[in-house]
């Protein structure tokens, strides 16, 4: 079976603006800590190339094609990474980067909104890992984000929880 390109269906348009703004390559605020800086970016940019490389062969050596194609289309998708033109791929180190920093940008603008706004109501922080949304490697290409989303959605409103909420994903391997 051909490797099928992921399509997006949300949120097209912030990608897009992300990826168009050179901004959110550079150095500058929102600063993420010394892991997320530019140079640590490149670092791990170079480093995942090479591990897709490798990963490309051993599937191919293996005889799994369709694993091999994918690692090797996402390679060349990384490779082609550069200034006003970018990947856009959330496996980019420096492309994910550039993500994180955006969406810290627009966390801290609503919580100073709603800080003035809700003035009586506290900022509480919680980190949330399903169970049976945990992946082995491998599979990161079974998670399905909106239903995950409308999956909490679903779980928070069925319990009474009526509250502003601002949450991302965060994917790791
Ligand atoms: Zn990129």
């Amino acid at each position: 079976m051909p490797f099928k390109r992921p399509k997006f269906r949300a949120h097209v348009k912030a990608h897009k603006t992300v990826i168009g703004n050179e901004r959110w390559f550079r150095k500058g605020s929102p600063f993420l800590g010394k892991p997320f800086t530019v140079k640590k970016a490149v670092e791990r940019y170079a480093t995942v190339v090479k591990i897709l490389s490798r990963a490309g062969k051993r599937a191919a050596r293996a005889g799994n094609d369709e694993l091999a194609d994918a690692y090797r289309h996402l390679r060349a998708k990384l490779k082609k990474c550069r200034p006003r033109r970018r990947c856009g791929s959330s496996a980019c180190p420096k492309c994910a980067r550039a993500f994180q920093r955006a969406k810290v940008a627009a966390e801290e603008t609503i919580i100073a909104d709603l800080a003035n706004a809700r003035a009586d109501k506290h900022l509480v922080l919680v980190t949330i890992i399903p169970r049976h949304m945990t992946y082995r490697q491998g599979q990161f290409s079974q998670i399905d984000v909106l239903k995950a989303n409308r999956w909490l959605k679903d779980v928070l409103a069925r319990h009474g929880f009526d509250r502003v909420i601002l949450g991302s994903v965060d994917r790791g391997f």
